[in-house]
């Protein structure tokens, strides 16, 4: 039901291109950098991104998962929020749009975030147009369709009532719980990743369908790369980490020229 909205609310032309005064200029698409204080080679690639990268963007889409975790708009009084809230704000000032859209992990993110931050919030799945083509954006959790349990989670994760009752809770045992199940994640990072978690065939297809896109873009599964599908073609963003192990980063970027894939930096 919410995807169809979605849907609608995108065949209404939000965003679009020959909107803005310099649409030749590139759509960069980037996700799950799970930003927070503890990864500072990662905050410092996402800050280059921003101020040097993006300079020449026609717009920046931001696909779920840039914070490692949102517990409430309340996080803005946090400094090290506060300064990343402020640096994704000079890209409205420079005439650059910015886009956001959810991710499993900061799915709470606010109206007042989004002011703070000069971004326009996207629904989740939503088609756009750029360069003349019709692009489905997603953040990829949504098309894990095998992952039952998660799929349960998250449904209850997007009721208004239960985020409402969330949000009503001290900061310290909302900041808790979020660090515990951080922990838990962290944990996890060695193990090999079943295929339950990736998305599927039947998850991907009906998102080409409902959206009449040819080509979806998405993130979430850490597994950066371009698959021909039965629908199109479908790009998976790869999550940003300089903080462990090899370094791992980069963003899609569209253009007249069609669409390639560019390591950070
Ligand atoms: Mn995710």
């Amino acid at each position: 039901m919410l995807q169809e909205k979605a849907l609608r609310h995108a065949a209404a032309g939000v965003p679009g291109e020959g909107k803005r005064p310099h649409a030749a200029r590139p759509f960069l698409f980037i996700s799950d950098l799970h930003l927070s204080e503890a990864i500072p080679r990662t905050v410092a690639a996402f800050e280059h991104f921003i101020r040097v990268t993006a300079d020449q963007a026609d717009s920046v889409f931001i696909l779920g998962d840039l914070f490692e975790y949102w517990i409430g708009d309340d996080m803005l009084a946090d400094p090290f929020v506060a300064r990343m809230t402020a640096l994704m704000h000079t890209l409205s000032e420079r005439g650059i749009a910015l886009y956001i859209m959810h991710g499993n992990r900061d799915f709470l993110m606010g109206k007042r975030f989004m002011k703070a931050a000069g971004a326009i919030w996207l629904p989740d799945p939503i088609a756009i147009t750029a360069f003349g083509t019709r692009i489905a954006l997603a953040h990829g959790d949504g098309l894990c369709t095998e992952d039952r349990g998660y799929q349960v989670f998250r449904k209850f994760a997007r009721n208004t009532l239960a985020q409402w009752l969330f949000l009503a809770w001290p900061f310290r045992w909302r900041r808790a719980l979020a660090e515990n199940m951080r922990k838990k994640s962290e944990q996890g990072r060695e193990r090999p990743v079943s295929p339950r978690y990736d998305v599927t065939p039947r998850g991907v297809a009906a998102l080409f369908r409902r959206s009449r896109a040819g080509t979806i873009i998405h993130g979430h599964t850490h597994r950066p790369a371009r698959h021909q599908e039965p629908g199109g073609v479908r790009w998976v963003l790869p999550d940003w980490d300089l903080d462990h192990g090899k370094p791992r980063g980069g963003y899609l970027r569209v253009d007249a020229e069609g669409f390639r894939m560019m390591p950070h930096g």
